[in-house]
């Protein structure tokens, strides 16, 4: 996939320091749009963003006000001087937002989902020169979120951004939408030289805690912040709970920490080499225990297929489970963390005792 960053977008982004997107949730009025990017450009946004059409998960809720929003966001972009982005669904969303000088337009998570949304949306842009920021789909689906951008890139859109604003899953508590940081630092390993913006505003669906999450996504590295932003945010027709004023922007903004991805100091080089031999070391020791514990599994296996037993017994499941949580909290290790390790681990291992089972004995 061929990329043009942010910098070469033409529209003057500066990507020395992290980029900040900010405006409304929803465009409401246009005293609204007006207050909050005016408020949000002075505490240090580079992109305005307010959303026109908004994909709402209940009918009889607010759905945006629609086109007659855009002008009003350009007007904001006039008085400040920066750059402008909504979100669109469809062709009509399309024409509408071009007819109006956007000056990006960006894929929403539930628009992302579907392919054929995301093909129409793409056809629409044939022969556009604009640039387009595609959130991940609600779905932990890595593949989908790259063929969205695909579908973008073989239109001949190559000013492409990501926006890793979450997942939709069940039991994403204490988050909105489970960040799964994974999946997005995987998008870039695979994608090289694509930028990811995150959007802390819709992983935590609420305010306090957005000053932890975005400092989490500068230090992995991502290239900036899509914050939502309201000069009144109780009384926002939408998302209320997780926008912030734009003095609000300005303090989080005031207390982030930028740090640099690399140091030329020899001395810290060195230092860290040294520790990173010391995990490579570990890594290799924990790899060959896990191939013993295996090779044991699988004797396990052959035994209870000797003599005509199941592979799960729930009473051992369990006990693993409990004591090896209580061995890790004395290691300092989390009890999600083992938990997640020890369910991989029993998987694998059942997997091998049903490779055992499956296999016809040699007669
Ligand atoms: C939004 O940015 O307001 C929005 C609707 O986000 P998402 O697509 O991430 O749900
Ligand atoms: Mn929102």
């Amino acid at each position: 996939m061929q990329i043009i960053k942010m910098k070469d977008w033409g529209l003057g982004i500066d990507t020395s320091k992290p980029v900040i997107i900010s405006g409304p949730c929803s465009a409401e009025s246009e005293e609204q749009v007006m207050q909050s990017c005016l408020g949000v450009a002075e505490k240090g946004a580079q992109i305005l963003r307010a959303g026109i059409w908004k994909p709402r998960t209940r009918p009889n809720s607010f759905e945006g006000v629609g086109s007659e929003g855009l002008p009003w966001i350009k007007r904001a972009s006039k008085e400040t001087g920066l750059p402008t982005t909504v979100e669109v669904a469809n062709g009509r969303h399309v024409y509408e937002a071009l007819r109006n000088h956007i000056d990006i337009l960006w894929i929403g998570a539930r628009t992302t989902v579907n392919p054929f949304a995301v093909q129409e949306i793409a056809d629409a842009l044939k022969g556009v020169d604009i640039p387009v920021m595609v959130k991940n789909p609600v779905n932990p689906d890595l593949p989908l979120w790259i063929g969205a951008l695909e579908r973008f890139s073989k239109v001949g859109i190559n000013k492409l951004a990501a926006i890793h604003r979450g997942f939709s899953v069940t039991n994403s508590k204490p988050y909105r939408n489970l960040p799964m940081w994974h999946i997005p630092i995987e998008l870039g390993r695979l994608v090289p030289g694509l930028e990811i913006i995150n959007d802390p505003s819709h992983i935590c669906g609420n305010r306090h805690m957005l000053a932890g999450v975005s400092q989490k996504a500068l230090d992995l590295t991502f290239n900036g912040l899509m914050i939502e932003s309201h000069i009144n945010p109780d009384v926002a027709l939408s998302d209320a709970k997780q926008q912030v004023t734009p003095d609000g922007l300005g303090e989080l903004l005031g207390r982030l920490v930028t740090r640099e991805p690399v140091s030329e100091n020899p001395m810290f080089t060195a230092n860290l080499e040294a520790l990173r031999s010391d995990i490579d070391k570990l890594d290799r020791e924990i790899l060959e225990l896990l191939g013993k514990r295996m090779e044991v599994a699988r004797e396990i296996g052959q035994y209870k297929k000797d003599n005509g037993v199941t592979i799960l017994q729930m009473s051992r499941w369990n006990d693993v489970l409990s004591s090896r949580i209580e061995q890790a909290t004395s290691f300092e290790l989390s009890e999600e963390f083992c938990k997640a390790y020890l369910q991989e681990i029993h998987d694998e291992s059942i997997r091998q005792q049903t490779d055992v089972m499956n296999r016809s004995e040699a007669v």
